[in-house]
């Protein structure tokens, strides 16, 4: 619980100063460069990487006060390294099916959202990093990529898996489907025309994948979660023999015209809450954010909103996930 506690958002809390509206809108202008279809766009988180089971594996002890000194040299550093290997072992294996370029997204808030090291990871992949940014978690995604890969994801809070949550929020429902960023980030890239073609991660994940986005997207099962910080873990070796194996059939379905992009009916009908972890003052300021974007308040930390744009959702996340930081 402790971890919950202070590991609180999807992307693990990132202390920033306040963000003035004018930062928080800069980039949404911005546009990946173009590269040779077909395209690849990986969404790269850290908690459902093989071996990781704690939360000293994935914070760098920098992302803030409540971070400090909870991580050591044999942690994160080492981590990041294996978070590497295993993004460069999908990119290959997708690259052996066809695909011909790859743009990597960091998407865990570990060292801010800058875990992966450059030098190491596939030198023809383009990498996003750094925060804040828009829509941190699907940062550049549009129409130009052929599918989308989500590495080292999570389950939500509702399961018993590995560093368990989801952003800020104890549940999270579009039209009534309960969403994990999994399921929030696959709906971005949907709404473009986007399949998810690969999701890797614990056992407990696998089952909302399967429910959220059928059987035809790849899973890569990295580990078989025994609570939320212990997991059966294979040798590195052995994860990223998998994932290079599981990105080179994901890009074959993707070729092969046999995924299709997750989708629901507009406009969507959102319905959130919060943490029960979080002092009224952070829920006050989350109470400005969603009535600015012309949400509600339906209860002391529930709220309901409706929008036809994803990309507005993810940024509404965005500016909550701007709040609860440490
Ligand atoms: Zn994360």
């Amino acid at each position: 619980m402790a971890y919950r506690a202070r590991l609180c958002l999807g992307l693990l809390a990132v202390a920033a100063a306040p963000v003035a509206a004018q930062e928080a809108l800069s980039g949404w202008d911005k546009a990946v460069p173009p590269q040779p279809a077909p395209r690849v766009y990986l969404l790269v988180d850290m908690e459902g990487m093989g071996s990781a089971v704690k939360s000293q594996e994935v914070i760098a002890g920098n992302e803030g006060p409540a971070y400090r000194d909870r991580t050591g040299p044999d942690y994160w550093e080492h981590y990041r390294e294996m978070l590497t290997a295993e993004t460069n072992a999908a990119i290959r294996g997708a690259r052996e099916a066809g695909a011909r370029s790859f743009v990597v997204n960091e998407g865990h808030g570990g060292n801010r959202f800058a875990n992966l090291l450059p030098w190491a990871l596939d030198q023809e992949a383009i990498l996003i990093r750094g925060y804040p940014r828009p829509m941190v978690m699907s940062t550049g995604i549009d129409s130009t990529f052929s599918s989308m890969m989500m590495l080292a994801m999570h389950a939500s809070p509702a399961r018993r898996g590995v560093m368990a949550h989801s952003y800020a929020f104890t549940d999270f429902t579009v039209n009534g489907t309960a969403l994990n960023e999994v399921g929030i980030n696959a709906l971005v890239a949907g709404e473009g025309g986007v399949p998810v073609s690969l999701v890797s991660g614990d056992d407990e994940l696998e089952h909302e994948v399967r429910a959220l986005l059928g059987d035809r997207v790849v899973y890569v099962r990295v580990k078989v979660a025994l609570g939320s910080a212990a997991a059966i873990t294979y040798s590195p070796t052995e994860v990223q023999r998998m994932l290079r194996e599981g990105a080179r059939e994901a890009m074959r379905r993707t070729r092969a015209g046999e995924l299709k992009p997750f989708t629901l009916e507009k406009p969507y009908r959102v319905e959130f809450s919060l943490r029960r972890s979080y002092a009224d003052s952070l829920v006050q300021r989350i109470d400005e954010v969603v009535t600015e974007w012309g949400g509600e308040k339906t209860g002391a930390r529930s709220y309901r909103y409706s929008t036809s744009d994803a990309r507005r959702l993810a940024w509404m996340i965005d500016r909550i996930e701007g709040v609860v930081l440490p």
